[in-house]
């Protein structure tokens, strides 16, 4: 569905943060990107959704085609009407507004608003609150359902994880995989933490400076050695135990 080739992204001119990096996202499968701080992440996902040009962010160099149609310079809302829909890091909402109006105010189809209370009955307990009053998670959990009003083909999401107790981000996961499952919603998944999202995503790509430097089944990756030992955090002796 989604096909990177060789892609480049500076910012302002100057700073280099991917440097010829390819990937496939193939149509109903969980796709995880993985890697430390700074390793391009954020900026893949963008490139995918069009958003880099907001942040003095420019293709240099390679590719994006999505459904087999190049998408390299469509503007982001020509993607959102592709499918193509991105949750931000750091669960972005209106604050002042009530969860129902937040979730309103990305699509109007009464079947969209139903079918996220099903998912997120959480969402669904607190439709009256102002958002800036919601947990963490539960807030994470809006910034998902707020993408889901769209009826997105692709979901494109950034850390889901970060900051929320295991217990919350477990509890995300699952319903992200269910969606995966029921929907056919396929995900393209940046994540840091490499053991949580490599129990969810089919396949994964490691991103080490702007480079894919390893990629394959996330069962394939979950058994590679360097991947453990780096970014699982499991040296060899552990391993075994495991
Ligand atoms: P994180 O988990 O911190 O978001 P990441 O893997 O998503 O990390 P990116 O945010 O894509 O990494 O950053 C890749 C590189 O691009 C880094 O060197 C970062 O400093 C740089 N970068 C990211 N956004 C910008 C920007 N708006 N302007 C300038 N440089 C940026």
């Amino acid at each position: 569905m989604l096909a990177i080739d060789q892609l480049e992204v500076v910012y302002e001119g100057i700073i280099v943060a991917l440097r010829g990096v390819t990937l496939r996202v193939p149509r109903g499968e969980i796709v995880a990107l993985l890697g430390a701080n700074g390793a391009g992440k954020t900026t893949t996902l963008k490139a995918a959704a069009g958003l880099l040009p907001a942040e003095r962010g420019a293709i240099t160099r390679g590719s994006i085609m999505l459904d087999d149609r190049d998408a390299t310079y469509d503007a982001p809302r020509e993607r959102v009407r592709r499918g193509v829909v991105q949750v931000l890091e750091g669960r972005r909402c209106f604050a002042q507004l009530t969860v129902e109006e937040n979730l309103r105010a990305a699509g109007r189809d009464p079947r969209a608003l139903e079918r996220v209370y099903a998912y997120f009955p959480r969402l669904a307990e607190k439709r009256r609150l102002q958002a800036g009053y919601t947990s963490g998670g539960e807030q994470q959990m809006l910034a998902i359902g707020r993408a889901l009003m769209t009826s997105p083909r692709l979901l494109l999401l950034d850390e889901p994880s970060m900051g929320l107790a295991p217990r919350i981000v477990a509890s995300i996961f699952e319903i992200v995989a269910a969606l995966n499952r029921d929907q056919g919603t396929t995900i393209l998944l940046a994540e840091q933490n490499a053991t949580l999202a490599l129990k969810y995503a089919h396949h994964g790509y490691l991103l080490e400076n702007g480079r894919v430097v390893a990629s394959g089944s996330a069962a394939e990756l979950r058994a590679r050695e360097d991947v453990r030992s780096f970014y699982l955090g499991i040296d060899r002796h552990e391993s075994r135990a495991v």
